[in-house]
């Protein structure tokens, strides 16, 4: 079975069960060092069946592009590969069952950096707690090199800080992709 079958087969938790979307599959270059995740797809993500084009992906693409990198050159993906209801942050039993999906992606495309877009991802991956305390650094994971920063849909949100917040997200982005390859 390929790994998109595999995903679209997926029953291992509720969501997946209940879910008549399109599950929202890694997407971009296979082949590339770079692979960013973030948590789970919106609803223009479940439309399309791609990771990150919506709102939140678009300010991802415009971040990359000032930094001279176009998404389709990396590899994109969520922890979460159904939508939960209302967009909701997935539930840990949730994140649980996804999690063999994602590094199934992972052990296929061995990215050697990753860019992971908020707290979801940081403790799904890195099982640590609180985006503002790890962001910004370097993390080993295995032989792969994690960044954490904040979400785009959480700085979009437009909380306490947001422009602020913007101005981390933009500074963590270039730090991570200066960096990247340089080790
Ligand atoms: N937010 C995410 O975490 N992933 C997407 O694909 C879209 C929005």
């Amino acid at each position: 079975m390929t790994i998109a079958e595999t995903i679209n087969n997926c029953v291992s938790c509720p969501l997946s069960v209940n879910f008549n979307g399109k599950k929202v599959i890694g997407h971009g270059n296979k082949q590339s060092s770079i692979a960013i995740i973030g948590e789970a797809p919106g609803e223009t993500e479940v439309k399309y069946g791609i990771p990150f084009v919506g709102k939140a992906g678009q300010a991802l693409n415009q971040i990359l592009l000032d930094n001279g990198i176009r998404r389709d050159t990396i590899f994109t993906t969520n922890v979460i590969k159904c939508r939960p209801f209302n967009n909701r942050t997935p539930y840990t039993d949730e994140i649980e069952a996804c999690l063999p999906n994602l590094m199934l992606e992972l052990s296929y495309v061995k990215p050697k950096y990753i860019l992971v877009l908020g707290a979801t991802a940081l403790k799904a991956i890195l099982g640590y707690n609180g985006i503002n305390k790890w962001r910004g650094s370097w993390y080993d994971w295995g032989t792969t090199k994690c960044f954490p920063t904040f979400h785009p849909s959480y700085v979009l949100e437009g909380r306490d800080n947001w422009e602020k917040n913007l101005k981390t997200l933009k500074m963590d982005i270039a730090k991570f992709l200066r960096n990247a390859n340089k080790f």
